[in-house]
């Protein structure tokens, strides 16, 4: 059915696509998926197989039976190229037995037109509404994501809001990382040093501001350790770059004084790279001369140092004198809120249609024209989106950025970088032709 290709989807685990082989006996596997700001997890059966006489049969049934009795929802996956089969019809009335929620997923509808009528034909399990998914694609996915999660009981002491959010502080030596830090603590509890080249540990702070769980992951300390004899301006960027890894958002202190530099700008690659939410610290605003027009041009500057975060919000503060050092948390939640938002498929193909009445896609010399048929959110953490064209290599990199700019702009996702894939037809068919050469070698 595509199981696996599917679980992997939901879970964004980036593993080779497993293929169960029916009659084989496999443990339940569990793994971590989230979508929006919900958590949950996955358990993988062995699958169900009705209509096999395999001598394993009664341990992958018990393997079904174990794992829907602690699931809050049952997702059955059918295959919509095939069609109800015998087996399905007996899987449906086994599930009606069960006490047990389930939604009824559609496999192999890569087709946006054809994928609607396809999964209709399974109105007729009797498992509700069912939801057309391409597992290889990702198609469909983001609202079949969107409805596990009204399914799902609601969240204990959801008004609590107890998960953490993971913070990074990251720049180079000397921006004043250490500085913030003491000022959103009050308390020197990270010692500051003038001494270009100070030693000191990496402790992770746990704090509450706007009612919210923070923790900062402090990489202040991290230019030097004892023993090893480096230079003073020694940088450890490996050690940024796993707190980057870390966080859910990076705030990149830059020095005013200094401007961006290289390696404020490598910091800023890997941030989004990683596909973390950013807010920009411009530090040590006190000591810049300023009149009415400073801040403007300066960040005109500094942007365009740093055009790949564009879509970071850039704040201009002081750790010496606490200047706007509290407005870190409130664009640092606005940012994580983005990075985790999810928006409906209609709405993507509403802002996608808008855009491309305004401008339409590329011709070619030969008069080839792109074409866009429509786009769907995969993912959240950060938003990534798949758009169905007739083929990329029509897609320049002006028009994309075109496409990028009024998803932005109709949708918002200020604070978190997106992805966007360009899927063309050629590489559906093959990916097509693939996984049914895949399917055929299980028989
Ligand atoms: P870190 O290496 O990034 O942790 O930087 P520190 O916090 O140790 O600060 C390096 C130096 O910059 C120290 O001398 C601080 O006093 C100074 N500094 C930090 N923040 C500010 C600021 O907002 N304004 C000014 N004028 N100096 C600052």
């Amino acid at each position: 059915m595509g199981k696996s290709t599917l679980v992997n989807r939901l879970c964004q685990s980036r593993e080779a696509i497993v293929h169960d082989q029916p009659g084989v006996t496999r443990d339940r596997t569990y793994q971590d998926a989230f979508w929006g700001n919900r958590e949950f997890k996955v358990v993988d059966t062995g699958g169900l197989v009705f209509d096999d006489d395999s001598e394993f049969l009664p341990e992958i049934r018990a393997q079904a039976d174990l794992a829907m009795a602690e699931a809050a929802l049952a997702l059955i996956i059918v295959d919509g190229q095939e069609g109800i089969t015998a087996a399905d019809e007996e899987i449906a009335q086994w599930l009606r037995t069960r006490d047990c929620k389930t939604l009824l997923a559609v496999n192999k509808c890569e087709s946006p037109e054809q994928g609607l009528a396809m999964a209709a034909e399974f109105w007729r399990l009797g498992l509700g509404q069912p939801f057309p998914v391409s597992a290889i694609h990702g198609a469909g996915t983001g609202d079949l994501l969107d409805r596990v999660i009204d399914l799902l009981p609601p969240k204990e002491n959801e008004d609590e809001n107890d998960e953490p959010i993971q913070l990074a502080i990251v720049g180079r030596p000397n921006v004043g990382k250490s500085s913030l830090l003491n000022s959103i603590c009050g308390e020197s509890r990270a010692i500051v040093s003038p001494v270009r080249g100070t030693t000191r540990d990496t402790i992770d702070t746990n704090l509450v501001r706007h009612g919210q769980y923070w923790k900062l992951i402090d990489t202040a300390g991290i230019r030097r350790r004892r023993s090893v004899n480096y230079g003073p301006e020694f940088f450890g960027i490996n050690r940024s770059f796993k707190a980057i890894e870390r966080s859910d958002v990076c705030t990149l202190v830059i020095d005013a004084t200094d401007g961006v530099t290289e390696q404020d700008q490598r910091l800023a690659g890997r941030i989004e790279d990683q596909g973390r939410a950013c807010v920009v610290v411009i530090n040590k605003w006190d000591a810049i001369e300023k009149d009415s027009h400073t801040m403007v041009s300066m960040e005109k500057e500094f942007r365009s140092k740093l055009y790949f975060l564009d879509w970071a919000k850039m704040l201009f503060a002081s750790a010496l004198t606490g200047q706007r050092v509290d407005s870190i948390f409130a664009l640092a939640s606005l940012a994580v809120e983005q990075h985790r938002r999810r928006v409906s498929t209609s709405v993507v193909n509403e802002v996608l249609n808008e855009a491309i009445s305004w401008r339409s896609p590329p011709t070619t010399r030969g008069g080839r024209q792109g074409r866009l048929y429509y786009g769907t959110q995969v993912a959240s953490r950060p938003p990534s989106f798949t758009l169905f064209v007739n083929d990329p290599k029509l897609f320049g990199d002006t028009y994309r950025r075109y496409i990028e700019r009024q998803i932005r702009e109709g949708l918002g996702f200020e604070g978190t970088p997106m992805k966007l894939f360009w899927r063309g037809k050629q590489q559906r068919d093959a990916e097509k032709d693939l996984a049914r050469q895949q399917t055929n070698n299980l028989y």
